[in-house]
């Protein structure tokens, strides 16, 4: 008998017919013994409009009360889920974030889980229940209703294995697995059967959308056993298949095999990148530029400072599309006021695409490799950023897609 958590993403619970097959698929795994607590996301789309009834009244609706509100999604799935459940013959409880409690920071719209309280949960699975816990939300200190940004369910799912200490936390989703890239941009993705912590982090912050990166975070610093595997196969298929099935993260130190040079190629079609001319190259600058963008919590990626020439330096970075005149209007009111740089320049259409393996530690040549590719089919590189397991550029979003292809082929990552 095996604690596992099971996570289902909003297309896995997207109709009411969708959630009884879900509870199908729980009571198969509770008849085979196991005790079972599951986080579902909103139904598909629900969150979506949720916050979309916000924005018809309010163009920046206050994000405590967004968080009320888009908090509801997940009450409404799981309390259809534990019906369903027991329309299956299993006695089942569904709680929301606060009941648990599953306790965050304030940061509203983004917050962080600070610490899930398990007394609750353990009672209920020896009680023999079946548990559905709301993904997405949390309660701050002072009793607010929080959420943990879109996607959040599958941090809240592996936060819960982490405290349960759980066997396994299994994330049912619309596909079948981690691939070796997007299948829609490249035909030839191959699923992998298995994937290393680290690589998935890599891919998951650079845009392969399967897992909420906080999640795989939060796999890797509790060591949860956590697999991604498809939720729309028959319910009833065997136990022991599907316990096979999708893509399991390991941990580098923990396996045998040699790694693969390269694991995957990952991208991120929104990106856009500022780049601040002449800057007084002393003591400060990285922070005073760099400052205010954090204090708006914008996300900022790659980071590059030249050579100063005259001491001073062209200082560039990017941030996420959607964040770029938000950055843009914060630089022109500290940078150029009170820094003293001659210009800002910017560029809203810009992709990022990487090649990323954990086998680039103890190889030679992957570099030159991804750049040869890269000039021969004429591609310009607009900036490069490295770490040990991935290879990173900048190039005009125009290329992305025809990048990314190129690499995948030259890496064979259509070959097994
Ligand atoms: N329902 C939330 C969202 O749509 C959380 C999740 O699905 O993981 O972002
Ligand atoms: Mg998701």
């Amino acid at each position: 008998m095996a604690i596992i958590v099971h996570k289902y993403g909003g297309t896995s619970m997207g109709s009411t017919e969708r959630i009884q097959n879900v509870a199908k698929r729980v009571a198969k795994w509770m008849r085979a013994g196991h005790q079972i607590v599951v986080v579902p996301s909103a139904m598909s789309g629900e969150t979506n409009r949720l916050l979309a009834l916000a924005k018809e009244i309010a163009p920046n609706p206050s994000p405590r009360e967004l968080d009320q509100i888009a908090a509801t999604g997940e009450q409404v799935s799981s309390g259809l889920l534990a019906i369903a459940l027991q329309e299956q013959g299993i006695d089942s409880i569904s709680y929301a974030g606060w009941q648990v409690m599953v306790r965050t920071d304030s940061a509203f719209t983004k917050a962080r889980i600070m610490e899930i309280d398990d007394s609750k949960i353990l009672a209920d699975l020896n009680a023999g229940k079946a548990v559905v816990i709301t993904g997405f939300q949390g309660v701050d200190p002072d009793g607010n209703i929080t959420t943990l940004g879109r996607g959040g369910s599958d941090t809240s799912a592996v936060a819960v294995a982490a405290a349960l200490k759980a066997d396994e936390c299994l994330i049912y989703t619309d596909v079948d697995g981690v691939y070796t890239t997007d299948p829609r941009v490249c035909e030839d993705a191959r699923r992998l059967d298995h994937i290393t912590f680290e690589e998935m982090l890599e891919m998951a912050s650079l845009g392969s959308k399967v897992l909420q990166i906080r999640s795989v975070e939060f796999a890797g610093k509790y060591k949860v056993k956590t697999r991604v595997l498809s939720s729309l196969t028959d319910p009833m298929i065997p136990l022991e298949q599907e316990m096979k099935s999708g893509t399991l993260i390991t941990f580098e130190e923990d396996s045998t095999m040699e790694a693969a040079v390269i694991s995957g190629i990952a991208f991120n079609r929104d990106e856009a990148k500022i780049t601040i001319i002449d800057v007084p190259d002393r003591p400060g600058i990285a922070y005073q530029i760099l400052g205010p963008i954090a204090e708006a919590n914008i996300d900022v990626d790659m980071i590059i400072q030249n050579q100063s020439v005259d001491s001073k330096t062209d200082f560039t970075f990017t941030v996420p599309r959607a964040e770029y005149q938000k950055a843009l209007d914060l630089l022109k009111n500290s940078v150029q006021k009170h820094i003293g740089a001659k210009e800002i320049l910017g560029d809203a259409k810009v992709s990022k695409v990487s090649v990323v393996g954990v086998g680039m530690r103890s190889h030679v040549g992957v570099a030159s490799k991804m750049f040869r590719t890269l000039s021969e089919e004429g591609i310009n590189i607009l900036m490069i950023s490295t770490s040990e397991i991935k290879i990173s550029v900048v190039i005009d979003e125009k290329y992305m897609e025809l990048a990314v292809r190129a690499l995948h082929k030259v890496f064979e990552l259509d070959q097994k």
